[in-house]
């Protein structure tokens, strides 16, 4: 135990055990709060504005629109439950499409830092490199360009290479032939 300290919820001040209210923001307190959290507190109070998406928000003013509906005995509590349950699938679909879409636009936004993989991928299977750097030009230059480089060596040296063996096949029997002379 530190001292006679205690911290806002709302904004993290520092402020004497018996404070009444905060200093800082002029948030009450009813309850004295012992478990300092500082730095936590607006943390976490960002992070749930941020979790609160347009789909919980729908999802609230449904649920508050059907239970005022229930009260005011404009439907019954069977059509609450079902229109209740309705509108939590809805939610639930919702999230999901969110959450997807958010992982394809955090791919998206993916750094572009080019690499040695993409250049390795390009080199071994070209006509995949060329694609990705067709499709990524724009949006992320430099992998695009990775791959494409990784694609270009691919093919120079798969050109080399059969040039090489082309050669070697037509010379190497003459060499063999002239070593039986
Ligand atoms: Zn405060």
């Amino acid at each position: 135990m530190t001292s006679a300290t205690k911290y806002c919820p709302e904004c993290g001040r520092e402020l004497p055990a018996e404070a009444r209210f905060c200093t800082g923001c002029g948030t009450g307190f009813t309850t004295v709060a012992e478990t300092p959290e500082p730095i936590v507190a607006p943390a976490s109070e960002q992070q749930a504005a941020q979790n609160t998406s347009p789909e919980v928000t729908a999802l609230s003013i449904e649920l508050q629109r059907l239970s005022d509906l229930l009260e005011s005995g404009s439907i019954t509590q069977e059509t609450y439950e079902s229109s209740k349950a309705q509108a939590l699938a809805t939610f639930a679909n919702a999230r999901q499409q969110a959450n997807a879409s958010a992982a394809v636009q955090q791919a998206a936004a993916a750094p572009d830092t080019g690499g040695f993989g993409w250049a390795a991928l390009g080199f071994f299977f070209p006509m995949v490199g060329l694609i990705l750097y067709l499709v990524w030009k724009d949006d992320r230059p430099i992998t695009a360009k990775a791959a494409g480089k990784g694609a270009l060596i691919g093919v120079i040296v798969s050109v080399v290479l059969s040039v090489l063996l082309g050669i070697l096949s037509a010379v190497l029997p003459l060499i063999i032939m002239n070593s039986y002379y």
